[in-house]
């Protein structure tokens, strides 16, 4: 079994961006610049945020946090979207999800400009995705398909499982390896909570994407020997032995699923850290469109 390190790979994949950052601003006078919209206080997304902007320090770009009250309007935050929309200075910019109930996050996604969307969530990004043509990829799956495509995993022929279909991950991670591309030209199977055979179609899987949410759901039995297991869960439990309180858990069984794959990601330490990388990729990617 080879365990497929994300923090490693993210890392030699920052390392590569510092470098393009140092040639980007010798050029231009100007380095990649992100800014991230927070609205409240919610902890976990207070987190992602600080993370994102410690990560944009760390490679050289320049970052603003607009950070606005958890009772903000609608109104009010469109406007400052199109504020962010008109600023020259700004490569890239995201809206950190999720948002408070009174907002209509869709709206506020549709709003976003294209070229400036490098969360790759607007309509047009996931159309240019679903198309195979160059565009801001969705962080998750573009951190998946960067971890199978380090570790030179064939994916070409296989018989791709993925368990979820959020717009977030599983419905673009299941575009994405089904596309006429490496790594892609996958069989591709998308399943979710509606799907009956579930434990039939992993047991034939080459490779599985699980991403529902659900502590170790898939275990050492519902797999077959040399599968290549991506697990994108991460579910906080209490756990008193740690400082924090609680610990991350994926969405498989990974001791014993270990057993049995061929490659496999950790939680943590697999996917997340690639889908933070991947932020910083689409930001470097607007700056140089620009
Ligand atoms: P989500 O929006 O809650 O979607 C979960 C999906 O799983 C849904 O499509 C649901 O089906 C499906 N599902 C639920 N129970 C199922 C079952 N028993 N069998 C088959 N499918 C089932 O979740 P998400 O936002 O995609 O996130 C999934 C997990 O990944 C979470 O643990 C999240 O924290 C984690 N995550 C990690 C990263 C990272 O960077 N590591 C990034 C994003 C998310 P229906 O559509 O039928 O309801």
């Amino acid at each position: 079994m080879i365990l497929l390190d994300g923090k490693k790979t993210s890392q030699e994949i920052k390392d590569e961006i510092a470098k393009e950052v140092q040639k980007v601003s010798e050029k231009t006078g100007k380095k990649p610049h992100l800014a991230v919209v927070l609205v409240g206080n919610n902890g976990a997304s207070v987190t992602y945020v600080n993370a994102k902007l410690k990560d944009c320090k760390e490679v050289g770009f320049d970052s603003t946090l607009v950070k606005l009250s958890e009772t903000i309007s609608e109104k009010e935050l469109l406007e400052e979207v199109h504020k962010l929309n008109e600023d020259d200075a700004v490569d890239g910019y995201i809206v950190q999800l999720p948002l408070p109930k009174h907002i209509d996050e869709q709206k506020v996604i549709m709003a976003i400009d294209p070229e400036k969307d490098v969360d790759g969530f607007h309509p047009q990004n996931l159309g240019r995705m679903a198309l195979n043509l160059p565009t801001f990829l969705p962080a998750t799956p573009m951190g998946i398909i960067d971890l199978l495509d380090r570790y030179n995993i064939e994916t070409g022929g296989k018989h791709c499982v993925v368990i979820g279909r959020s717009h977030i991950v599983g419905l673009p991670a299941s575009i994405l390896m089904g596309r006429n591309a490496y790594p892609g030209n996958a069989t591709v199977t998308l399943t979710h909570s509606r799907t009956t055979n579930l434990k039939e179609l992993l047991n034939e899987a080459d490779i599985i994407i699980a991403a529902l949410g659900k502590p170790n759901f898939v275990t050492a039995d519902m797999v077959k020997d040399g599968v290549v297991i991506i697990d994108v869960g991460t579910t906080r439990v209490v756990d008193k032995s740690k400082k924090s309180g609680h610990r991350l858990v994926g969405d498989v069984d990974f001791e014993k699923v270990a057993e049995k794959a061929s490659y496999i990601t950790p939680v943590p330490g697999g996917v997340g850290p690639m889908t933070r990388v991947s932020l910083l990729k689409n930001t470097l990617m607007a700056a140089r469109r620009k």
